[in-house]
């Protein structure tokens, strides 16, 4: 079979919020593609609920929000990062709006803004409870008027690089199951977060770190992989979201007691505390036997009235009464903690550009580092409208700087990674993609949740490299080369297992607690040996972890309380 190599100056591989927007900042300068392995509309973005954060409040300022995320992110976050993030939000949700997209509005016409955990001020510009929605539509229409380059059901295989620098990829059509080559003068992986890494979560199944783990094997390094954010608000069984919004606008956490104690862990805050501490509540009360079926506690809304909850939250009821036969309106909410967002991703500066030349991050598949040890909500559809635009910037200005390029490799590439696949096809008699899987969402939940200790952490690495050395003998099930899903899962969880390799390395490495990692044997925040950020480089066959300095100055490091 012929193997063809395409060129574009640009690929963006993601068509999520971060790689459209950076697109959107090179398409009139450049030959930019942007390649995605789902219709750009389905990518996790078009999920998120609760809103996106900018200081438009008359009270508010970019300082203060700066701050609290600086605070909330239990000061891990670079605050040169974080500055940029808070200065420039204004100006990003505006364009949006202008773009188009419809944010829900006060009486005198405003954009309105709800409170959201963490936040000084409301500050969370939300469409209801369906933001993502309306911001991935608005966002895609105009990377539409631009006429940019898509390759839509192309999942990105490997990434190539000559004379260290990049110079391309290869990726596998869907739609045939034939394997090219892309050369490409810079390539952006917008590739979302890796939180199916965990059987429980409330990302999309399609969110299995692929740019995380492309960009580990060709030696670019990751960074706070161990913080991992579970989100407190989970629908008991499915981990559906049920959006922090649902406690802006003034939902209660209640037990089994019928006890509203959030007071006793964060009595300013209450239920408005970051997601670390909230979800730590969650689980210490069931620990304590203060749950329903030792399992979850409730999140009522009924005070809420029915007209605020059909007129802000009216996803929320329509998730509640879909998958669980429950109306909010008339009955509490059954919640547990599950995991929601990688705070941790390939390292970049401030541009977005990774340690390999030509190679460039953004979004939740990035670590920047704007969230730090824990996200506040709100801000990570901030960081991909406003790092989009700065690193589509980056990228332009790179560009010009080269001078030569080497893409005859890229052809090879994709011919040895098509034998691999020939080969990977016709393996029979190994273990089943699922089952792998499923052992690693278990040992995920279990041994490196919401709550850590270095025996559990032992027992899960030791179970992540068993599972990578079953991986070895997996057999896909399917061999036929047109839509095999069974193939593209099972490249997945391939790239899945290199992370939960290093998340629990990091989880293990981390001997303290701080803000989302939490160890049971090292309860206190440790500012002298580990106010650092943690770093993963793949050397040969091992993986080299070291510490570097977090950029500190605007704001002092202190003790974090609500
Ligand atoms: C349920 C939910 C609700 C949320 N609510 C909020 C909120 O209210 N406010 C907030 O600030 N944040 C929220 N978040 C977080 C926020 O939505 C995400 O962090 C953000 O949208 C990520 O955008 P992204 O562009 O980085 O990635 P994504 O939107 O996840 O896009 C990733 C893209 O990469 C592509 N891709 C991945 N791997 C490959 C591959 N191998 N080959 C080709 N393409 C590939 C996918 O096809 C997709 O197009 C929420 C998250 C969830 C899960």
């Amino acid at each position: 079979m012929k193997i063809s190599t395409y060129k574009h100056d640009v690929i963006v591989v993601g068509a999520g919020l971060a790689g459209l927007r950076t697109a959107i900042e090179l398409s009139d300068k450049l030959d930019v593609a942007i390649m995605s392995k789902v219709h750009p509309l389905r990518s996790h973005s078009v999920a998120a609920q609760g809103g996106i954060n900018a200081s438009l409040g008359e009270d508010d300022s970019w300082e203060a929000h700066a701050f609290d995320t600086v605070k909330g992110s239990d000061y891990l976050a670079d605050q040169d990062i974080v500055e940029i993030l808070a200065k420039e939000a204004p100006r990003a949700v505006i364009e949006n709006e202008r773009w188009g997209t419809a944010f829900s509005r006060t009486e005198d016409g405003r954009i309105a803004q709800r409170p959201f955990g963490g936040a000084a001020f409301p500050r969370t510009c939300y469409a209801a409870d369906k933001t993502g929605h309306n911001l991935l539509h608005t966002t895609f229409e105009q990377a539409l008027r631009r006429g940019l380059k898509f390759y839509n059901e192309w999942f990105v295989t490997s990434l190539v690089r000559s004379d260290d620098r990049i110079c391309g990829l290869t990726a596998l059509e869907l739609a045939t199951g034939e394997v090219h080559g892309f050369a490409a003068k810079a390539v952006v992986l917008a590739t979302g977060g890796f939180g199916r890494v965990y059987g429980h979560s409330t990302n999309a199944l399609i969110n299995t770190g692929d740019g995380c783990a492309l960009a580990l094997r060709i030696g670019a390094p990751l960074k706070d992989m161990e913080f991992v954010q579970f989100h407190p608000t989970c629908l008991f069984g499915s981990s559906i979201l049920i959006t922090e919004g649902a406690r802006g606008e003034g939902g209660y956490l209640i037990n089994a007691l019928g006890d509203r104690f959030m007071d006793k862990y964060a009595p300013e805050k209450m239920e408005l505390a970051p997601r670390d501490i909230v979800a730590r509540a969650i689980r210490t009360e069931v620990l304590e036997g203060k749950g329903f079926e030792d399992e979850y506690v409730h999140l009522d809304l009924r005070q809420l009235g029915k007209e605020k909850i059909i007129e802000r939250l009216p996803g929320i009821r329509e998730i509640c009464l879909y998958f669980a036969g429950i109306d909010p309106i008339e009955e509490p909410i059954p919640i547990q903690p599950a995991q929601h967002y990688s705070m941790g991703g390939v390292h970049t500066d401030k541009h977005g550009a990774t340690l390999v030349s030509g190679l460039f991050a953004v979004g939740e598949t990035a670590c920047m580092s704007v969230h730090g040890a824990n996200r506040l909500g709100g801000n990570s559809l901030l960081e991909t409208l406003v790092f989009g635009r700065v690193v589509g910037k980056a990228v332009a200005e790179y560009i010009e700087s080269v001078k030569s390029f080497n893409p005859a490799v890229v052809g090879q590439e994709a011919f040895d990674f098509r034998e691999r696949l020939q080969t990977l096809l016709l393996h029979e008699g190994g273990d089943s993609t699922a089952n792998i899987r499923e052992t690693m969402g278990q040992t995920m939940d279990v041994l490196v949740g919401v709550y850590r200790k270095s025996d559990g952490l032992e027992a899960a690495l030791k179970m992540i490299r068993e599972l990578k050395t079953r991986f070895k003998n997996v057999s896909v099930g399917r061999s036929d080369e047109k839509f095999n899903f069974a193939l593209i899962r099972t490249l997945e969880l391939e790239n899945m297992l290199d992370l939960a390799e290093v998340i629990t390395m990091g989880a293990l490495m981390r001997r303290e607690s701080r803000g989302a990692h939490w160890r049971l044997d090292y309860p206190e925040r440790d500012d002298k040996n580990f106010l650092k950020h943690s770093l993963f480089t793949k050397v040969e066959d091992y993986i080299k972890t070291e510490l570097t300095d977090v950029n500190l100055g605007m704001f002092e490091v202190k003790e974090r309380s609500y």
